[in-house]
């Protein structure tokens, strides 16, 4: 058969949001047919009823919606106290997003190399980058795998310092139990379209135990007013819409039932995967990851995707480039060879189709062709 023929037959989308969300259309065009309705577009029932309901699933006190990941991670630190110059703790190997939303907090970002295994924040090289400065650790729960939640904690303790999550691509991950965006003094979740609570335009929030960092992202995200008319201390606009939270609401009940089907299938690529001469990243013992992504890691990268390709399964990279080697970000005075595992997940880690509605078929075409690769250059 030639791969033509065969990519016809077993054509793998890496994304079909219109596909995965087909099951919930009816849900969802209700939802903004209500809001249509109302006419009340910002800030009102939708959002209120969204950030409990979140704040519930998460098992949080409050969440306080804004308008997208970026800003979440902004509002976050700022909340959680971040005043300019304050020094951050991130990755070096993560979504340009996180890094955008430290510097738009004003705080002084310091990159930390990741650990080989599971490419989250390395505790030890986390300790290593700080300075008397650095008032937050950020981890970023990459892929949807949880960071080392229990160790950042206990650096930022003893540092005196906070732990800020970045959860943007881990909805519904848990730890010993609990859902990420508990572990720290505030965190960000995005709402992009592809992510595994998805909005069908930009959404944020931010999710905090403390009644107080509460308090202070809903000044912050409307002017900074405490009050109608009335701002005490300067804010921003930052807010999740009508629209989106209704949106939000109807996809929400998913959540957890498409959170597992995505482990369904990573478990059948582990499987399908192991002995061949390729890499998994891990995930923390005592979590159960959410499965944004599915990375593996191949040293032929470009030719791995062509061969999926011609058999019609397209692929992702996350990310291709680390954070220091970004011109926007030369100022930071890192080169190449400055964080060798973020540096070498780069160039190594190739995302496969990992989507809910994923069908059994297309799964096992993702394994076959795989395999069929590794066949072939052997
Ligand atoms: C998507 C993402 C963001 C930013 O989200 P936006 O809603 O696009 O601003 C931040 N951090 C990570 C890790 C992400 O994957």
């Amino acid at each position: 058969m030639s791969p033509g023929a065969a990519g016809v037959a077993t054509r793998v989308a890496f994304g079909d949001l219109a596909g995965d969300d087909r099951a919930k259309r009816g849900a969802i065009e209700a939802a903004v047919s209500r809001v249509l309705g109302s006419g009340w577009f910002i800030l009102g029932e939708e959002v209120r009823r969204f950030e409990e309901e979140f704040a519930s699933a998460l098992g949080v006190r409050h969440v306080v919606g804004c308008a997208n990941g970026t800003e979440a991670v902004a509002l976050a630190l700022a909340a959680a106290g971040a005043r300019p110059g304050d020094e951050v703790v991130l990755p070096a190997n993560t979504c340009t997003a996180t890094l955008a939303g430290a510097r738009m907090a004003g705080a002084r970002p310091v990159l930390a190399d990741a650990d080989p295994e599971t490419l989250t924040l390395d505790t030890a090289a986390a300790g290593r980058a700080a300075t008397a400065a650095t008032r937050f650790f950020l981890p970023v729960h990459l892929y949807g795998g949880v960071a080392d939640v229990e160790g950042l904690g206990a650096l930022a303790c003893a540092r005196g310092a906070l732990v800020v999550e970045d959860c943007a691509q881990s909805h519904g991950a848990t730890w010993k139990g609990r859902a990420t965006g508990g572990f720290g003094r505030a965190a960000a979740f995005s709402f992009y379209p592809s992510k595994n609570l998805g909005a069908y335009g930009d959404g944020g929030a931010v999710a905090t135990n403390d009644a107080d960092v509460a308090a202070r992202l809903r000044e912050l995200r409307q002017y900074g007013w405490t009050r109608r008319d009335f701002a005490e201390r300067e804010g921003w606009n930052s807010r999740l819409d009508e629209l989106q939270a209704a949106i939000l609401r109807a996809k929400l009940p998913y959540l957890e039932r498409e959170n597992a089907r995505r482990r369904e299938i990573a478990e059948r690529y582990d499987a399908a995967f192991a002995g061949l001469p390729l890499t998994l990243v891990a995930t923390r013992p005592g979590s159960i990851p959410a499965r944004h992504l599915y990375p593996v890691r191949v040293s032929n990268r470009d030719a791995f995707r062509e061969h999926l390709a011609a058999r019609g399964i397209e692929t992702g990279i996350h990310y291709p480039v680390p954070l220091h080697l970004h011109p926007a970000y030369a100022f930071l005075g890192h080169r190449r060879g400055d964080f060798p595992v973020a540096e070498a997940a780069c160039d190594t880690t190739v995302s496969l189709p990992i989507r809910p509605a994923l069908a059994d078929p297309q799964v096992e075409a993702v394994a076959a062709a795989v395999r069929s690769f590794f066949e072939k250059t052997r």
